[in-house]
């Protein structure tokens, strides 16, 4: 079949997720048997969000080509269980790019390169890039920012054109909010009216409209907001405020979402989508009573969407485990020796989060201390796992000083260094180790056990590494070393035998954990935790 441009666009106030409703869309579609990818368009100038700080723009998502994206990108895959590329997060940053290298190669000799054309035509072509590689039947366009907004205009006036080139192989879906004013108990459809009135003036109609509210929306209200917008009245769909996120595309397709997309796309389907194994993950997830207590020690705590891809591997992994997730952010800046124990009492596993410079990390040292002595199940990310070798350095090595040369370059024991490849990298932005990376496990390990095989390929974000002067000191004293990159013999993974469960990885399982397909080392320690605390 002809490929099918979806747009997805958002109004009245940012944060309504439209990467929720564009991921819903998407699950439906592939239950559906369609092929389904789905890309975001961000209007910041930024190259790509690597440099962003978390608190701006939540978490930064790395694809496995590398390609450091926008935490959307993680509800996708999260949600469809299809991996994304490089190719599925376009900013202006890169659109600008691409337009000023043609400029400066010649390409446009003799014209005064202009918003429209040359920006449009370089976001339409973006646009249709998935679409043309003949892999998808759906394309979904998600486009970042609010209806309004200055720099998201010359995206929305792409939209505009492509619907008359695509026409019926194209739809509309606008998000928009249905604000409850409690003075007045009433819910208030006019910012809904004048945000499909703004996107009309860009001249686009929009197909659907999904109304994200807080209280249900009678069904005449949603008759006058289809009048007044112009959209048919079984395409004004409300999103209500749900337990978990994983409930809406249940929700949608309830509302018949997914059939009004493929009658307005024109698209032969019949029967139903197959959601059987994602209706079992929710109904295990509204069984479980009992809790399992896990902490996150980090410092980024204050914004839970810095750490939005953990978040949710421990909450699919709870629910694998049959329980509720009791998720403690701990803010490791507050965390020293003495308080440590206080703190981090009552939990039945922690986390060390990913992270980078030396704020809060000497906290992160003094919970990795305290569970590796008092045996709770404990997993280190990245910086976390780092962490982990630093504190038995320091500890058990008896080396005070020991660190890595990203908080203290004159280390006298920098058991965490930089790679070689990265010294001589000087530019801010794509320079650290990104994407996958093979791994080579031993067998009879913790991670081997967890994994079910021992060559595994998982996503990096880092510039530092174990160093390998330390690495026979740290395995005589029992931190094992038990995960090698084949090709340039890095430590990947290392555990202490004999612990419950205490294991770190230089990489990022958390990118790659998704609804119908969780993480076996997230499964696998939250395991240990929920065993743990039926011992206590
Ligand atoms: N700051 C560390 C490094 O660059 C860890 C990075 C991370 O946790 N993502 O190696």
């Amino acid at each position: 079949m002809e490929t099918k441009y979806i747009f997805v666009t958002g109004g009245v106030v940012s944060s309504l997720g439209k990467g929720i409703i564009s991921s819903s869309l998407a699950c439906l579609l592939k239950a559906r048997g369609f092929k389904v990818t789905i890309q975001k368009f961000d209007p910041y100038i930024n190259i790509d969000p690597g440099t962003l700080n978390p608190y701006e723009h939540g978490e930064c998502y790395v694809t496995v080509d590398g390609h450091e994206a926008d935490l959307d990108l993680g509800h996708y895959e999260r949600f469809t269980n299809i991996q994304t590329t490089r190719a599925n997060n376009i900013t202006s940053g890169r659109i600008y790019q691409s337009v000023i290298n043609k400029e400066r190669r010649g390409d446009y000799l003799g014209k005064t390169v202009q918003v429209i054309p040359h920006i449009t035509d370089e976001i339409k072509r973006n646009i249709k890039l998935l679409g043309n590689t003949g892999k998808f039947d759906f394309v979904i366009t998600e486009i970042g920012g609010t209806v309004g907004d200055i720099e998201s205009l010359p995206y929305l006036e792409s939209v505009r054109q492509l619907r008359w080139e695509l026409g019926d192989n194209c739809a509309c879906v606008h998000l928009t909010y249905v604000p409850y004013v409690s003075a007045a108990k009433e819910l208030k459809t006019k910012p809904t009216q004048h945000s499909v009135k703004k996107l009309q003036e860009l001249g686009i109609q929009p197909d659907v409209l999904v109304l994200r509210t807080e209280q249900n929306i009678p069904v005449e209200m949603r008759r006058k907001i289809a009048l007044f917008c112009n959209v048919a009245p079984d395409a004004v769909i409300q999103s209500i405020d749900v337990p978990t996120i994983y409930e809406v595309p249940i929700k949608m397709h309830e509302q018949h979402f997914d059939e009004i997309v493929l009658r307005k796309t024109r698209t032969s389907f019949e029967g139903e989508p197959d959601m059987t194994q994602w209706m079992q993950f929710l109904h295990k997830m509204n069984a479980a009573e009992k809790q399992v207590h896990i902490g996150l020690v980090g410092k980024y705590v204050e914004l839970p969407d810095a750490y939005k891809s953990i978040n949710e591997a421990l909450l699919q992994s709870a629910i694998y485990n049959d329980r509720k997730l009791d998720l403690k952010f701990i803010q490791s800046e507050k965390l020293n020796d003495s308080n440590v124990g206080e703190v981090l009492a009552g939990l039945d596993g922690v986390l060390i989060a990913p992270g980078f410079g030396q704020r809060g990390v000497e906290g992160k040292f003094s919970a990795i201390k305290w569970c590796r002595e008092n045996d709770v199940p404990t997993f280190g990310i990245c910086l976390g796992m780092q962490s982990m070798v630093i504190e038995f350095a320091r500890n058990v090595l008896s080396l005070p000083e020991a660190n890595s040369t990203e908080m203290n370059p004159t280390t006298p024991d920098n058991v965490i260094d930089l790679m070689e490849e990265q010294k001589t990298i000087s530019t801010m932005g794509g320079s650290m180790r990104l994407g996958s990376y093979d791994c080579q496990i031993a067998a009879n390990s913790l991670a081997a056990k967890a994994y079910g095989k021992t060559l595994v390929s998982e996503r990096h974000r880092h510039r530092f590494d174990l160093n390998n002067d330390y690495r026979k000191r740290l395995e005589e004293n029992g931190m094992a070393c038990v995960g090698i990159n084949p090709d340039t013999d890095l430590v990947e993974v290392v555990e202490i035998p004999g612990k419950r469960w205490f294991l770190g990885v230089q990489y990022h399982p958390e990118y790659s954990s998704t609804v119908l397909n969780p993480h076996p080392l997230f499964i696998d320690f939250v395991k240990a935790a929920v065993e743990y605390s039926e011992t206590k």
